[in-house]
């Protein structure tokens, strides 16, 4: 049976998480909302109750999770060391959207780090997560809070659908504030490779430690001789419908193709969407207003990252077969947005 309990983030408390908090310490499984996305999360050193997050999502036991803590005690108790970068990006940062990946301690379950070596942490800034941890006095393992592939879970109404009956709690605190999962990043020697680009940028991490941060989709195949980061490898955000995504540096191109792809596709008999994250791409392709399924994200980066899941969501529920996606040009927050939806799309670009 799983209890919902609602708990709005100006009131969260030790007591009003009393039921999470101890399902946790039973060594359950609960859904939390985090200001990224929701987590579906367990004790951390918990081998049993860890496994069980990886049965409820259908998630490869290959593919760590992130350890959430509320505290730097608690950093130290599962990370090894914890080098002067690492205090430095912790220090500007946390709690905040920043998963730092660091040196693991034994006694943190191989479960958790999926047999590596380093452990992957953040400190999230959500007072319900942050009161969730100090109640269970134990770090949190969490991955994002959906059916494994599928888009992260950024409404109680999402997590209801993937969770409801397979966890013992979900804590419905209403929309996540930023809607796309943490930065993760690995400090090397002369560089940080960002594992999963987020809201902290490349240059912001450059600012605070001085070294170069370069995303690791960009080192594929040039100088990696393995995955730094297993999850990358795997099929993510994915809707049910098949879908595109149309690139470009010329607008007009872009929004030509675009309706291209769509008319191929209403010709074949499918049920066609368009993601869209502009009203002039909207006002552009007008044409189409009454043939496919038009869904607006929203022109600015905040608000695009804060609606791409529930909108990708949007098109499975109306049954949706195709979905053809407006590509952005990829800089600051849009180079986060661009990887999730590139990821959603199963790498189908189609560049004009
Ligand atoms: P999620 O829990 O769905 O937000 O995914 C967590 C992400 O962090 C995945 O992409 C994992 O591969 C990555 N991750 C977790 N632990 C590590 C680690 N020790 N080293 C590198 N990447 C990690
Ligand atoms: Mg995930």
């Amino acid at each position: 049976m799983t209890e919902i309990i609602r708990v709005d983030e100006e009131k969260a408390s030790i007591d009003a998480l009393k039921p999470a908090i101890e399902a946790v310490r039973r060594g359950g499984v609960v859904v939390f909302p985090t200001e990224t996305v929701y987590g579906v999360g367990a004790d951390a050193f918990n081998r049993r109750a860890v496994r069980k997050i990886f049965e409820v999502k259908g998630r490869p036991a290959d593919n760590p999770l992130i350890v959430h803590v509320c505290s730097m005690e608690q950093v130290e108790n599962v990370a090894r060391e914890i080098s002067d970068d690492a205090k430095k990006l912790m220090d500007a940062f946390w709690p905040g959207p920043l998963t730092v990946v660091l040196p693991k301690r034994e006694e943190v379950p191989a479960e958790v780090t999926a047999g590596l070596d380093t452990v992957a942490v953040r400190m999230p800034s959500h007072r319900v997560a942050l009161k969730l941890i100090e109640g269970c006095e134990t770090p949190i393992a969490a991955p994002s809070a959906n059916i494994a592939g599928k888009p992260s879970g950024t409404k109680a109404e999402h997590v209801m659908q993937d969770f409801y009956g397979k966890v013992d709690v979900i804590i419905d605190s209403g929309d996540t504030p930023l809607g796309l999962e943490s930065t993760v990043v690995k400090i090397e020697k002369d560089r940080v490779v960002v594992l999963r680009p987020g809201f902290i940028t490349p240059e912001d991490i450059e600012s605070v430690i001085g070294k170069k941060a370069v995303l690791y989709e960009q080192l594929k195949g040039k100088d990696l001789s393995k995955p730094l980061s297993p999850g990358m490898k795997y099929r993510h955000y994915a809707p049910d419908a098949d879908m595109v995504v149309v690139v470009g540096e010329n607008r007009d191109l872009v929004i030509r193709k675009i309706s291209e792809v769509a008319i191929s596709e209403l010709k074949k008999g499918r049920k066609v969407g368009t993601l869209l994250f502009d009203d002039e791409t909207h006002a552009a392709l007008k044409k189409l207003e009454n043939l496919v399924v038009i869904k607006l994200c929203g022109r600015d980066a905040r608000k695009a990252a804060r609606t791409l899941f529930s909108v990708l969501r949007e098109f499975d529920k109306e049954n949706v077969d195709f979905i053809v996606a407006e590509g952005r040009i990829e800089d600051g927050l849009w180079i986060s947005i661009m990887n999730r939806l590139k990821k959603a799309a199963e790498g189908r670009i189609i560049q004009v």
